[in-house]
């Protein structure tokens, strides 16, 4: 088997109409958001109308991280101290640290073997703790049942906060991730669906919650510069209430990001091959469970995600270790430790201890691997040949005597 020599963390150049863009901010000294010259819009409020526009919500505020937009989010939303947050279990670390930074307590919701979150137990942990906000993380870009999670929301009177960072741009039966409840929470940082290296999004269509938000990230009393905002009685009513967290957009970043958000559709169809490129390689190969896509669900293929659930923990790792030396590089879920972007509830030591049974037992078997657009789609081809490869060896290998040191750990 031929090794693969890609870069799993290599995301695309960005061209020259994003250098120009770059260049021209550069040449102003003009980056803070509110350095404008006579007359002038900036880059920040350009990027705010652009992306409600793309949205299709009524206003957006571009700031500093998708982990920032979810905790002012939690708090224009109207989190008190202490107060339960809902969330799905199976997600990256800022959002728990967000619902922390907001003052909330995580409320973990198991999650089903289509890697998303489990309707009955977040329908039982509603009715038992009489939590007011739900945090969804659409976690690797997997969409629940919008439709039946929308039920549930409005008759539990929750308050629905939408984690876009993998779904900027997917849809549910035409409807666009973010708009299902409140406000929707996206991410430009580098390995997301657009690049700024930091960056974040936030979106709703409920003139107070977004005036709350725009007061929070730090607008000082220069609101009624904002591209995407309520108007400014609106914000008269909470503008001396507010605290302000500093943590708004600069102009550079808008404007690397506003040319990039022009090929965003075309980016999600090169995804997208990539991804059926990989599915399709790995659709033969037994023992290997790809979630099922839903008709009703708009994906965006920038990652893939596979579970092999006859592996043990150290046959799991064995076959981690052989793609590697191929040059694949899967991300475990079930190891018990965090490695770099992947960690699981367990590692969370902030958050109360939580039984997550069924997570834990997808977790355990979950495979999940990036997709840059610097692969070509022969590229991914060959990536999942070696992982069938590895994972037709993994399965038939006999039992190893050397054993990883983890399995110790794992009460095998
Ligand atoms: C990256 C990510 C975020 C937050 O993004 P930052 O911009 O890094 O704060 C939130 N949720 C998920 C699932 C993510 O992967």
């Amino acid at each position: 088997m031929q090794p693969f020599t890609g870069s799993f963390t290599q995301q695309e150049a960005l061209d020259d109409t994003v250098i120009a863009a770059a260049a021209e901010i550069l040449r102003s000294g003009r980056l803070h958001r509110y350095n404008t010259a006579a007359g002038e819009l900036s880059k920040a409020s350009e990027l705010e109308q652009a992306y409600a526009l793309y949205q299709g919500a009524r206003y957006c505020l571009a700031c500093a991280s998708g982990g920032y937009a979810m905790a002012i989010a939690l708090r224009a939303a109207g989190l008190a101290q202490g107060e339960s947050v809902l969330t799905n279990a199976f997600t990256l670390a800022p959002v728990p640290g967000a619902i922390a930074s907001a003052g909330g307590k995580p409320v973990l919701v198991e999650i089903t073997e289509e890697l998303v979150i489990d309707l009955d137990d977040l329908e039982r942990k509603a009715r038992a703790t009489g939590a007011r906000f739900l945090l969804l993380s659409n976690m690797r870009g997997h969409l629940a049942d919008m439709d039946r999670l929308a039920d549930l929301v409005r008759h539990y009177e929750m308050i629905l906060i939408e984690d876009c960072a993998h779904t900027m741009g997917a849809a549910w039966n035409g409807r666009k991730s973010g708009n299902f409840g409140l406000a929707g929470c996206f991410s430009t940082q580098t390995y997301k669906h657009l690049n700024s290296g930091e960056g974040g999004l936030l979106t709703s269509d409920d003139p107070d919650f977004m005036a709350r938000a725009i007061l929070l990230s730090g607008s000082y009393m220069l609101y009624e510069r904002h591209g995407a905002a309520p108007s400014p009685e609106i914000f008269e009513r909470v503008r001396l209430e507010t605290p302000n967290m500093s943590g708004r957009m600069d102009n550079l970043r808008a404007a690397i990001l506003l040319p990039q958000l022009e090929r965003l559709e075309s980016s999600i169809a090169r995804w997208n091959e990539r991804y059926r490129a990989v599915e399709d390689g790995l659709s033969a190969v037994g023992g290997l469970v790809l979630p099922r896509r839903p008709e009703a669900e708009r994906y965006v293929g920038s990652s893939i995600q596979f579970r092999l659930p006859g592996l043990s923990r150290s046959r799991s790792e064995a076959f981690v270790a052989a793609c590697r030396a191929l040059g694949v590089e899967l991300k475990w879920f079930g190891a018990p430790d965090p490695v770099a972007f992947t960690s699981t509830h367990h590692s969370w030591k902030y958050v109360d201890p939580q039984l997550l049974p069924e997570t834990d037992h997808v977790l355990s078997t979950l495979f999940d691997m990036r997709l840059p657009l610097t692969f070509s789609v022969d590229d991914c081809r060959h990536i999942a040949a070696i992982i069938a490869h590895c994972a037709r060896d993994a399965a038939s290998s006999t039992p190893e005597v050397a054993a990883a040191p983890r399995s110790v750990l794992a009460g095998e």
